[in-house]
């Protein structure tokens, strides 16, 4: 069976009369990943994905102009685990490509991460890698101890680059003050004595040859998986047997936000096509201080395709919506810790996945979750393999009400 194919109920019910081994809610990195390790290993498995496709995030398709576009922004595969390359090279060849972005600060388009020529261009210097970094130091403003997204910048590199580069970007990005965000955010991006203006460092830097909802169909073409989509978990929880469940969705929803709701950053994306061959210089150009939008990405620069137009895509961060980030911010932590002890005490339901575990996570982070995951699930069931042809029905805890389906 095409494994892209939504199923019936009926079908469902015919394919697999014994039940399933195992429920899967989403079709993204978390739940194919897990799909495909547990379908391979001998359980039946049942994805269930609320969306009409699958690929979560990382969803790709050919836009009405015939352009590969990533609907849900941009997703550049990066990661330094030769593991978790090899695994997904399994579904996909690939394309080498270093992401390269440039930010637009007082009329000009600068390399970020900064770097010496950041730097050198900006202030019409010809610093060398020696001087730039007693420059960084010279306007460094020591914060013992860092905890904060501002002091993680200004530590480094000084109040007016953390002003011209991050503060606004921040500002848009999170609707908070990066005074208000964990270090972790903007240390995401580094600072750079050398003139290497790739976004990322990691290893392995490469793309999908054929997009990531090719390799998300052959990691889910297998015999032992049934998927079905346009379809909410809590529709069908009921309707078929399984024995575990792993829930890749936003945790607070599982629990029907009895804790209240985690807050989460969402982001409009308006896409455009323009009809000439290339539409900026590099695959992304940051605005930390213009527009309400935070950055432009033309596609054909990722995915290397060729064709007379291009596609890009704006983001526009915003409150309400899909949830897209988890906001890493001391009370936040503290909220999901409430969350995660409920699922740490349910027996019958796994949580993977960036929303999941309310974790900033990329691409390859999460497959590694997974991965990890898969291997702590066959060693607990060789502990305690199930008995005979018993089957859980539904989740320990009482059942949530049947939501309407996307
Ligand atoms: P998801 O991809 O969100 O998958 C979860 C799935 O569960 C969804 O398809 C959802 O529809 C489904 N679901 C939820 N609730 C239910 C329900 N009740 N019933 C049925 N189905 C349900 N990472 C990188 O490494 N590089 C990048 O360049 C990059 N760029 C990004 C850009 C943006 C704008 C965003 C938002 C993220 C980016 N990421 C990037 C992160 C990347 O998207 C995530 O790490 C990854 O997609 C997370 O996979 P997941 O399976 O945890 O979640
Ligand atoms: N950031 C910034 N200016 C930039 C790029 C990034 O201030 O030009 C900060 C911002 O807070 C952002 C964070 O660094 O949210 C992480 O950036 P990254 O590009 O990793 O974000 P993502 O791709 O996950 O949206």
């Amino acid at each position: 069976m095409n494994a892209t194919t939504s199923l019936s109920s009926d079908a469902i019910t015919a394919a697999a009369p014994a039940g399933f081994d195992y429920l899967i809610v989403g079709a993204g990195f978390a739940g194919s990943v897990l799909a495909e390790r547990l379908a391979n290993a001998g359980h039946r498995i049942l994805v269930v994905e609320k969306r009409s496709h699958i690929a979560g995030n990382a969803y790709d398709h050919y836009d009405d102009a015939g352009v590969l576009v990533h609907p849900y922004g941009p997703h550049i595969f990066h990661t330094n685990s030769e593991d978790i390359f090899d695994y997904l090279s399994r579904f996909t060849a690939w394309r080498p490509y270093e992401h390269r972005v440039l930010a637009s600060v007082d009329g000009q388009q600068l390399p970020i991460p900064i770097n010496l020529d950041t730097i050198n261009q900006l202030y019409g210097l010809s610093l060398t890698a020696f001087e730039v970094e007693n420059f960084f130091q010279t306007v460094a403003e020591t914060v013992d101890p860092v905890k904060t997204s501002e002091d993680v910048v200004v530590n480094r590199i000084g109040r007016e680059l953390y002003n011209k580069f991050f503060r606004g970007y921040t500002r848009k990005q999170w609707g908070l003050d990066p005074s208000e965000l964990d270090a972790s955010v903007t240390a995401r991006v580094p600072t750079r004595t050398n003139r290497d203006d790739r976004y990322f460092s990691d290893k392995f830097q490469a793309m999908p040859l054929h997009g990531y909802t090719r390799m998300f169909a052959r990691m889910l073409d297998h015999p032992n998986i049934k998927l079905m989509l346009n379809t909410d978990y809590r529709e069908v929880q009921d309707l078929f047997p399984w024995k575990h469940m792993i829930y890749t969705g936003p945790v607070d929803a599982f629990f029907d936000h009895r804790h209240g709701k985690l807050p989460y950053r969402s982001i409009r994306f308006e896409h455009t096509t323009v009809q000439q061959a290339q539409y900026q210089d590099v695959g992304t150009v940051n605005y930390p201080n213009d527009h309400a939008y935070t950055r432009t990405t033309e596609f054909k620069h990722i995915t290397g395709q060729v064709h007379p137009a291009t596609s890009i895509v704006r983001e526009y961060p915003c409150a309400d919506g899909d949830p897209y980030y988890p906001i890493p911010r001391p009370a936040n932590a503290a909220l999901y810790k409430l969350y995660e002890a409920d699922a740490e005490a349910m027996d019958n339901v796994t949580f993977v996945g960036r929303l999941a575990t309310y974790r900033y996570y990329n691409m390859d982070q999460v497959v590694g979750q997974s991965l990890a995951t898969f291997k702590r699930l066959q060693e607990a069931h060789a502990a305690s393999p199930p008995k005979g042809e018993e089957r859980v029905m539904a989740p320990a805890h009482s059942p949530p009400s049947v939501a309407t389906a996307v």
